[in-house]
């Protein structure tokens, strides 16, 4: 059988895309071939994103705040994000929520088994498994089959572990987010707390890094400890959920149609933010695209907007800057933090800006590294 789609990975890129090609009248009836090697029962992430009207995936939105604080050495401040609310969701209640709708549908088959190959003709795609091969229309892939080498000298890694935290007494103010409390050592390069309450006894605590390269497993659960005790202080409590991550930050470019008739969506498409490791919010949008195109056939490899290519070139430009370590992390997000309002900041890192409040933001920054880093980026054509 030859379906109209198959997506290549059910994880947050193609779970998002099921459910949207489901809502969708003119497409809810295509053939779709779901393959995953993992079973998706693991609540094995956290996402944090942030937008102005309810998404379509409001039911399942786990908290949400509306302030935010920003702490550095020099410089603490609560963060009104003004028209932008701050969200999270499970990734266990995400997973759930798309399969168990998708299971409605009987036109939706789901595979567990391991992808090996993606190739393409003119006029279809072939994705082959350990055991099988199955053909379809098009294919969307999230697996990391087309990605490009990750480096020291082309990225940085976003690494991180993150902690729920339960305590006995009410000590957290769930209306207040910690987004980036950079008062903590920087021995490694860019390091931050995430804490993130969602009731009065219970918060993510989440030890963040952007470097090269990973540290020794306990370090992270050092520094956790070593801050739930002397900065939350905070000495009884349990852990009720864990969970670590890596994500490229990198010069290195994703595809985002590696050959005919296959698309990379999610981090495998070039949807991670290099500068700063968000996806859910820019898979949403790049999801909301597709449809968009396959609703009006067209062409689904459209060349990047203008201000797509901008924002690329901002956040080559930022990575670039730490790699070459012109500045420290912890200088620029403070930086940006001192000099500009919170809402505009957020527009800035979702991609939502004008160029006038671009120019603004970059004001806020030293011209020279920038500059430098920049136009090194400008020529980088890999
Ligand atoms: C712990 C963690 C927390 C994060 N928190 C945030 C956050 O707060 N906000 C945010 O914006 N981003 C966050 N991210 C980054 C990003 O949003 C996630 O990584 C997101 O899941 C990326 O979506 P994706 O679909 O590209 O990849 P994934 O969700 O990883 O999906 C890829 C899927 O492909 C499957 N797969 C891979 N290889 C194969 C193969 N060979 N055969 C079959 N299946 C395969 C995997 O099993 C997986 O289900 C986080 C990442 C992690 C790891």
């Amino acid at each position: 059988m030859k379906y109209d789609f198959i997506i290549a990975g059910a994880g947050c890129a193609g779970l998002s895309l099921l459910y949207s090609l489901l809502q969708e009248p003119t497409l809810q009836k295509k053939s779709i071939l779901v393959i995953d090697k993992d079973n998706k029962k693991k609540n094995d992430r956290t996402w944090c994103f942030w937008e102005k009207k309810p998404g379509l995936f409001e039911s399942i939105i786990h908290a949400k705040w509306n302030t935010l604080e920003f702490l550095s050495s020099d410089f603490e401040e609560k963060l009104d994000l003004g028209t932008y609310t701050y969200k999270m969701i499970q990734g266990i209640d995400f997973y759930n929520f798309v399969i168990d709708f998708a299971k409605k549908f009987s036109n939706v088959t789901f595979l567990q088994e391991s992808i090996i190959s993606i190739n393409s003709n003119e006029t279809s795609a072939n994705v082959k498994t350990i055991d099988n091969s199955y053909s379809s229309n098009l294919v969307f892939n999230s697996t990391a089959i087309f990605n490009p080498e990750i480096t020291e000298e082309n990225s940085l890694l976003q690494h991180f572990k993150g902690w729920v935290i339960k305590t006995e007494e009410p000590i957290f103010n769930p209306e207040v987010g910690r987004l980036m409390d950079f008062r903590i050592a920087q021995e490694h390069g860019a390091t931050f707390m995430y804490v993130l309450p969602t009731s009065t006894t219970e918060a993510l605590v989440e030890f963040t890094l952007f470097t090269p390269s990973l540290l020794e497993k306990e370090s992270y659960n050092s520094a956790l400890k070593k801050y739930i005790k002397e900065e939350l202080n905070i000495d009884n409590y349990t852990i009720t959920h864990e969970e670590f991550g890596v994500i490229p930050m990198s010069l290195a470019k994703f595809k985002k149609n590696p050959k005919k008739n296959i698309i990379n969506i999610g981090t495998s498409g070039g949807y991670t933010k290099a500068s700063s490791g968000y996806t859910f919010q820019f898979i949403q949008k790049d999801v909301a695209q597709i449809i968009e195109n396959l609703k009006l056939d067209n062409n689904l490899n459209a060349n990047l907007s203008f201000k797509d290519k901008l924002y690329n070139w901002y956040d080559r430009t930022l990575i670039d800057v730490l790699l070459s370590k012109k500045l420290t992390g912890k200088d620029v997000f403070t930086k940006i933090f001192k000099k500009n309002s919170p809402e505009k900041i957020f527009a800035f890192l979702g991609n939502e800006s004008s160029l006038l409040e671009d120019i603004a933001i970059m004001k806020s920054l030293p011209l020279k590294p920038f500059l430098v880093s920049g136009i090194k980026q400008l020529q980088n054509k890999n």
